[in-house]
């Protein structure tokens, strides 16, 4: 479990202060479970076989491989062998869009589409192929930061390759209407792609009712080990590779399986689902608890992202009249995890692109703050910020 430091400090006005460390950055990535833990721990120890070995050491960790592709398979509606482990959601990404374009044959242009609100490994693996011959098109999104299917279907032709729009958003936490697209992209004899690093496990996911082509997940979003990933593609969709080599994972990424991290993702996948109900409303019982302490202690704050179609724990506001980067240092020395969508204080980052696309003016994104709360924050982390927030953003406000 995490280690709160919880003692006393000097407040503002001298009075004793108490200090604790709250994560609510659950977003950027997450404890691991210690079931999780548990469950890696022999095959960092005494199960060390390789998995393609003939002989018991490796016989009877592929099985547990195998157990985990089912649990992993199961949380998401798709068959254990539509499963394809591999190093994290970037890999995942990257594996899905650039083996969707590979596999084309040589000669014409073909296009991938993505959203302007994609992650980095999205829209960068994009702008790498539209650099190498292909041509990519990014579609706008409304001022919720959704994604039309009518706008995605109206740019879609005989040359697009894949399709690619995430099914929830990491900054805002909006869903998109991935089912919708993914018709118009199958009409048109694409390939749909779904990055659903942020909401497998926070909310229900059906392969077959989104009718996606291929989906994304990745391990430390859901409370197992950072590079940890897999793909999900479904039978009869054929792609490249992005790593070559051996046989593993039936030729779709080649090396030799990352045991623990497999059986760590297994096991969280299993407990996501079968907690994923329950979790989903405490969760969003803390993130409404938050957002409407928020709203009542701090004046002129903007909601961004859509106001109900969202992740249950996210939360991303706009402090109009504060920097965002101020507000994170401030937060952070007082035990305060979170994050912001603003530009770096050096001036070297850009501000957020999704915020941006959602055509939220500058000044008002210099402001934003994303809280993200996961399954082990308590009401009195939420408390904990509704305190020290309000202070925290007047003193910004003023500087
Ligand atoms: C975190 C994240 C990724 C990248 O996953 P890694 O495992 O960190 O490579 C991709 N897409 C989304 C939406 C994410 O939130």
């Amino acid at each position: 479990m995490i280690s709160r430091a919880v003692g006393k400090e000097k407040g503002m006005g001298g009075e004793p202060q108490e200090f604790r460390r709250v994560y609510l950055d659950n977003n950027a990535t997450t404890q691991l479970r210690p079931e999780v833990v548990e469950a890696m721990l022999p095959y960092l120890c005494d199960q060390y076989g390789n998995p393609s070995s003939a002989h018991w050491f490796g016989r009877s960790v592929r099985a547990r491989i195998e157990e985990a592709r089912e649990k992993a398979a199961a949380l998401i509606g798709a068959q254990p062998e539509e499963v394809y482990f591999c190093g994290g959601g970037s890999e995942s990404d990257n594996t899905a869009l650039k083996g969707a374009a590979f596999a084309k044959p040589r000669g014409a242009s073909w296009r991938v589409v993505t959203s302007a609100i994609e992650h980095p490994a999205v829209l960068a693996t994009a702008g790498y192929l539209a650099q190498n011959g292909y041509c990519q098109t990014v579609v706008g999104v409304d001022r919720y930061g959704v994604a039309d299917p009518a706008v995605v279907a109206a740019v879609l032709d005989d040359t697009t390759a894949v399709v690619s729009v995430m099914h929830a958003n990491n900054e805002t936490g909006s869903i998109q209407p991935v089912r919708r697209i993914a018709e118009a992209a199958r009409a048109r004899g694409a390939l749909m792609h779904s990055d659903a690093a942020q909401s497998a496990g926070k909310i229900p996911i059906d392969v077959n009712e989104l009718g996606v082509d291929m989906l994304s997940m990745s391990a430390h979003k859901l409370y197992a080990p950072k590079g940890m990933g897999l793909l999900y593609i479904r039978k009869g969709v054929k792609i490249h590779p992005l790593i070559t080599g051996g046989h593993h994972e039936r030729g779709i990424r080649a090396g030799t399986e990352n045991v623990a991290g497999i059986v760590g993702l297994g096991v969280a996948c299993e407990l996501a689902r079968q907690g994923l109900a329950e979790d989903a409303k405490k969760i969003a019982a803390l993130r409404d608890r938050l957002q409407a302490g928020i709203m009542e202690k701090i004046p002129s704050v903007r909601l961004n992202g859509h106001p109900e179609h969202r992740l249950p724990g996210t939360l991303n506001v706009s402090i109009e009249g504060a920097e965002g980067e101020t507000l994170l240092i401030q937060c952070d020395m007082q035990g305060i995890a979170l994050s912001t969508g603003s530009a770096c204080a050096s001036g070297s980052a850009e501000p957020s692109h999704v915020l941006v696309a959602m055509g939220i003016p500058r000044n008002v994104i210099q402001g934003s703050l994303r809280i993200s709360v996961g399954v082990y924050n308590t009401v009195q982390d939420i408390d904990y910020l509704l305190e020290r927030l309000p202070r925290i953003a007047e003193a910004a406000r003023a500087s």
